[in-house]
């Protein structure tokens, strides 16, 4: 079964086997990877896009995980005592407006 090569889609010499494509006489070569679905595939590279690919990784510095920035620290919420203080003004005004004597409106 002939390949592409993944990076300059040529086509590789008829072989009877995959081994004998990646055998010294051909040179090809064929690197598993892992694609975003999850699933296995089978990359194949000609011997000249080989050499390029293994001068890429080579040059590539390693990957260095990316550190996202941390959000800023939530505002924090009105505390238990800040709650309470308003508890209680509600409190008064609640009390405040039972005590007060009804006046009735002037007719
Ligand atoms: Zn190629």
């Amino acid at each position: 079964m002939r390949k592409h090569c993944v990076d300059c889609e040529a086509l590789s010499p008829a072989t009877t086997t995959d081994y004998t494509l990646i055998g010294s006489r051909h040179a090809w070569r064929v690197t598993r990877t892992r694609s975003e679905a999850g699933e296995t595939a089978f990359e194949w590279r000609c011997p000249a896009c080989w050499q390029r690919y293994k001068d890429r990784k080579a040059e590539a510095p390693a990957a260095t995980p990316s550190v996202a920035p941390r959000p800023p620290p939530k505002p924090s919420t009105p505390s238990g005592e800040q709650a309470a203080v308003m508890a209680g003004k509600l409190f008064d005004k609640a009390r405040d407006a039972l005590s007060k004597p009804r006046t009735k409106r002037p007719r």
